[in-house]
C-alpha cells in the first residue's frame, strides 16, 4: 500500500473487516458531534411519540466523519430497517422506484453522495419525498403509460461531501440538515480508546492522544492509524501503545505532528515556491503536484483549510502565514500582505 493512502478519509480495502466491529451502534455509543446528537435525540423521541417516521435528513461534511454510521444508528434507534445506496449507483428512475417500493413503513433509505444523482432520478425523488408517491412506467414504446404508485411513509437520509452542489429543489425537501465538523483531538482520543477496547489493543491515554492529534480530525483516519501503530508496537515494543511508540510509528509512516503527509507538504511548498504563495487554481495545483483534482479537493484541502494553512479565495488557493511558519519559509517580498493572516 502506498504510504500516502494512509490519511485518505474514504474506505480502503482492509478497513471493511474492522468497520463492522468498531462502528458505534447507538447514539449513546457515538463519541463527538454533540450538537448533532442532541438535535437527533429529540427528533427520534418526538417521532416515536407521534408514531411518525423521522423527517428527511441531509448529512453533510467531509468523508470519514461518521455520516453512514449515524444513518445506521438512526435506523437502530427508530427500530426500522435501512437500505443503502449511492448517487452514482442509481442510474435509472426505475432503479430508484424499485428501491422505494420495497421500503416498509418508516424504513430509512440512505443515499450516499446524493449530490451525484442524475437529474431524472433526482426528479423522481421529489414526489417520493413530498407526497410518498412515485410514477412508474408500464409497458414500452408508444403504448407505454405512467402510473402513480403510493409509497409507505419513509425517511430519506442523504449524505454529501459537497452540500454546495445540491440543487435547491432537492435541498428544500429535507426537513433538516446536520453539518458534521472535524473531531477535536479529545474526541478522537475517545474514539481511539473505544476502538482499542473493542479490538483488545493495550493503549495508554498519552498514546491515544498522540494518534488523535495526528488523525486530521477524522474518525476513519484515527481508527486506521490505531491499527498501524498497533502493528508497530507489537513488532518493535511490548505491544502496548505508549506515546513514544505512537510517535515512532507515525514518523515511520511520514505523518507529522499535525497529521500532514508528504502530499500535504508538497501542496503547501508548491503553492509557496512555484506560485509565490498563491492565489492558484485547483487545476494548476493538480498538475504541479501530480495529484488528481478530486483528491486534492476532498482529501487534502479540507484539512489544510481547517488547520488554517490554506485559504480559499475567489481567485484560487492562498498559503497563509501559519503555513510559511510551519515549513520555515519566508514570504517573497512581493507577496501582498493582505493575502496572509
Ligand atoms: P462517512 O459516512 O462520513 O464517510 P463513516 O460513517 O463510514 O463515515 O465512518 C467512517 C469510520 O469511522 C467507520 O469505521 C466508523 O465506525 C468510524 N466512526 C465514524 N464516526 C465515529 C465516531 N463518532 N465514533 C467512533 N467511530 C466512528
Amino acid at each position: 500500500m502506498p504510504r500516502e493512502d494512509i490519511i485518505v478519509p474514504t474506505p480502503m480495502d482492509d478497513d471493511s473487516i474492522f468497520d463492522d466491529q468498531i462502528r458505534p451502534q447507538r447514539l449513546s455509543d457515538f463519541p463527538g458531534q454533540d450538537p448533532i446528537k442532541d438535535k437527533l435525540g429529540i427528533a427520534i423521541a418526538a417521532a416515536k411519540q407521534r408514531k411518525e417516521p423521522l423527517d428527511h435528513l441531509l448529512l453533510s461534511g467531509p468523508p470519514g466523519l461518521g455520516k453512514t454510521t449515524l444513518a445506521r444508528i438512526l435506523a437502530a434507534e427508530m427500530g426500522v430497517d435501512i437500505k443503502q445506496s449511492a448517487g452514482p449507483v442509481i442510474e435509472r428512475q426505475a432503479d430508484l422506484s424499485a428501491i422505494l417500493t420495497s421500503l416498509e413503513e418508516f424504513d430509512i433509505l440512505f443515499i450516499d453522495e446524493i449530490h451525484r444523482l442524475n437529474h431524472a432520478v433526482e426528479e423522481t425523488l421529489y414526489s417520493a419525498m413530498e407526497d410518498f408517491e412515485v410514477d412508474i412506467m408500464l409497458g414500452k414504446g408508444p403504448t407505454a403509460r405512467s402510473m402513480k404508485i403510493g409509497l409507505k411513509p419513509f425517511t430519506l437520509i442523504g449524505a454529501t461531501t459537497r452540500a454546495g452542489l445540491l440543487t435547491p429543489p432537492l435541498r428544500a425537501r429535507f426537513g433538516d440538515t446536520c453539518r458534521f465538523d472535524f473531531y477535536s483531538p479529545q474526541e478522537l482520543e475517545q474514539i481511539i480508546l473505544r476502538s482499542a477496547r473493542i479490538l483488545n489493543v493495550p493503549i495508554e491515554r498519552d498514546g491515544a492522544l498522540e494518534i488523535a492529534t495526528r488523525s486530521r480530525g477524522t474518525a476513519r483516519v484515527a481508527n486506521r492509524l490505531l491499527r498501524r501503530v498497533r502493528d508497530y508496537a507489537q513488532v518493535k515494543g511490548s505491544g502496548i501503545i505508549t506515546r513514544d511508540m505512537a510517535d515512532a510509528a507515525l514518523k515511520l509512516l511520514r505523518i507529522d505532528d499535525l497529521g500532514l503527509d508528504d502530499m500535504d507538504r508538497q501542496i503547501i511548498t508548491t503553492v509557496i515556491e512555484k506560485f509565490g504563495g498563491g492565489p492558484v487554481g485547483v487545476s494548476s495545483m493538480s498538475v504541479a503536484v501530480g495529484e488528481e483534482r478530486q483528491t486534492l479537493e476532498e482529501v487534502h484541502e479540507p484539512y489544510l483549510i481547517q488547520i488554517g494553512f490554506l485559504k480559499r479565495t475567489q481567485q484560487g488557493r492562498v498559503a497563509t502565514m501559519l503555513a510559511y511558519k510551519h515549513f520555515g519559509l519566508q514570504p517573497a517580498p512581493t507577496t501582498p500582505q493582505n493575502e496572509l493572516f
